[in-house]
């Protein structure tokens, strides 16, 4: 089996230093903080909006799956697909605990044929599973809905939206004409959603919340929380031979993760026990 690259790489622009105007920021609060407690104050850009960048995500993504239909990649394994659709389906069930808005968003959820091991959730809950990443590590329903549920409550907590935003109170993704123009600055969402999605390592504290509310996800949706922990360390035991996984480069892993886990994990565990009545 090859590799398919099923992703385009942002495009390159120009960072613009200076005479650009940022546009404000905005602290919000993008989930309740259900059972695990996520409270953060998080600070979003003007020129990001959550709608724009959904827009997008939701572009990019056909944009994927139609690359991988062509390639004959999408969805090939039926039973597979099912299972990881069957398995979303009783997360996204739970999300209105952290968002109500969330229940309404029109997610979608898609195999990738591929050797590499990753998943991700895009702004708007576009999610995909490699093929790679089920089979590689052998995992478990509940190791699936681990891994699921983290990328869920990555784009639950908008974190691609607050990445971007940094990005661009950097400087980083402004459009170069309305430098010039001295036009209020625009930005490229898209090159820059690329770039978060793909690229850029998620923070240790993204990862942090990621972890929490996958967590609380999958034991309220009937699943063994302590699935998470096993899910890190098959993850971590893939790095020894060649490359580390796609996956690990965008989900750099904390010492005190399986800490972390362990404790989280227990205190979902009356959650886990009542979805299994
Ligand atoms: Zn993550």
């Amino acid at each position: 089996m090859k590799t398919i690259g099923f992703l385009k790489r942002g495009s390159a622009v120009a960072a613009v230093a200076g005479a650009v105007v940022l546009g404000g920021c905005a602290a919000v609060q993008t989930t309740d903080s259900g059972t695990v407690g996520g409270d953060r104050k998080q600070y979003m850009s003007s020129l990001v909006s959550e709608q724009a960048l959904m827009q997008e995500a939701q572009q990019q993504y056909h944009g994927i799956l139609s690359q991988a239909k062509a390639q004959g990649a999408l969805d090939v394994n039926t039973q597979q697909t099912a299972r990881v659709r069957a398995i979303t389906q009783r997360l996204i069930a739970q999300v209105g605990v952290f968002r109500p808005d969330a229940a309404r968003w029109n997610w979608e959820v898609h195999v990738l044929n591929s050797d590499e091991v990753n998943a991700w959730c895009m702004p708007g809950g576009k999610i995909a599973v490699y093929s790679g990443m089920i089979n590689q590590l052998q995992l478990s329903d509940a190791e699936l809905a681990a891994v699921i549920g983290h990328e869920m409550a990555h784009a639950l907590r908008e974190h691609a939206r607050e990445q971007v935003s940094q990005q661009m109170a950097a400087g980083v993704g402004l459009s170069v004409l309305s430098a010039i123009t001295g036009s209020s600055a625009t930005a490229d969402l898209g090159g820059q959603l690329t770039k978060v999605m793909f690229t850029l390592p998620n923070s240790r504290t993204h990862e942090t919340e990621a972890d929490r509310m996958g967590v609380e996800l999958a034991a309220r949706a009937g699943y063994d929380p302590r699935a998470a922990i096993t899910l890190w360390q098959k993850m971590g035991s893939l790095g020894g031979g060649g490359a580390p996984p796609e996956f690990l480069s965008t989900h750099p892993s904390a010492s005190s993760r399986t800490a972390d886990l362990t404790q989280i994990s227990q205190q979902v565990m009356p959650l886990y026990e009542a979805a299994k009545k």
